[in-house]
């Protein structure tokens, strides 16, 4: 039997929690089945601004750098299409990996998956992980990857949700492995704030 390298065989689509008003959109990460990663090296086909010129205010809304505030974005997207949807080729372009991970953020809806199960933005409120597993479970179908930090006072706040994606992009999957996110304990803080503790690891 011959066995033909696959490209990748699904996708971690990441969201971050900024502390503030909504999820943005961390990356749309090709994965192995297997927890590896393809890497890249294979510049041959680098970020080009002109390709998502037209989608940028869109992508400043949904896809902000909160790592360099001042920044307008163009670097951390050209690192998530360099580093992660170039491996993708087969399925999208570069407009279509965008495209793609934005389509997947409205399809989510985390902040009305939490709001339903009475978990909203608050300081000092803490839930369980698996209140917060079943709110989004309940509306997406299957159970996210939950990650924290830490704040100034010690305690997990919720920072990045994971969701696996199929090979098409299109659609939310059981995931085949799980990240390595950082741990998150059994008590977690859902924050309302843009602290400095929320922005430190970034
Ligand atoms: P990763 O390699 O984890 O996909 O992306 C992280 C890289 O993007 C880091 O170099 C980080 O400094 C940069 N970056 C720029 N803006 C952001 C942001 O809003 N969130 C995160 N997590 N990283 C960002
Ligand atoms: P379990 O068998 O209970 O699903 O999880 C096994 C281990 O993975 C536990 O140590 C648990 O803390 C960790 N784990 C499971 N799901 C998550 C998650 O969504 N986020 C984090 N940070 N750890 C998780
Ligand atoms: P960290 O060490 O902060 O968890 O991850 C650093 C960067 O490595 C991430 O921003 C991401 O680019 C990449 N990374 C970490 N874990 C995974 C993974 O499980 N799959 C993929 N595709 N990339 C990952």
């Amino acid at each position: 039997i011959l066995t033909v390298a696959k490209d990748f065989d699904f996708f971690y689509f990441v969201q971050q929690w900024p502390g503030s008003y909504y999820f943005s959109i961390h990356g749309l990460w090709t994965n192995y089945a297997d927890g590896s990663y393809p890497s890249n090296c294979d510049s041959s086909n680098p970020f080009d601004d002109s390709k998502v010129s037209n989608l940028e205010s869109v992508l400043q809304e949904d896809w902000p750098t909160l790592a360099c505030p001042s920044g307008d974005g163009l670097k951390f997207w050209r690192h998530e299409w360099e580093k992660h949807g170039t491996f993708a080729e087969s399925i999208f372009d570069e407009r279509g990996y965008f495209e793609a991970a934005l389509s997947l953020k409205k399809k989510a809806n985390l902040l009305r998956a939490l709001e339903n199960a009475g978990i909203r933005p608050a300081d000092g409120k803490f839930h369980t992980m698996g209140q917060i597993k079943v709110a989004i479970t309940k509306a997406v179908g299957y159970e996210p990857f939950i990650e924290c930090n830490v704040d100034s006072s010690g305690y997990h706040q919720l920072y990045q949700v994971y969701q696996c994606v199929d090979a098409s992009a299109s659609n939310f999957i059981k995931c085949p492995v799980l990240p390595h996110g950082r741990p998150c304990g059994n008590k977690v803080e859902f924050p309302s704030f843009s602290s400095a503790s929320s922005r430190d690891e970034l």
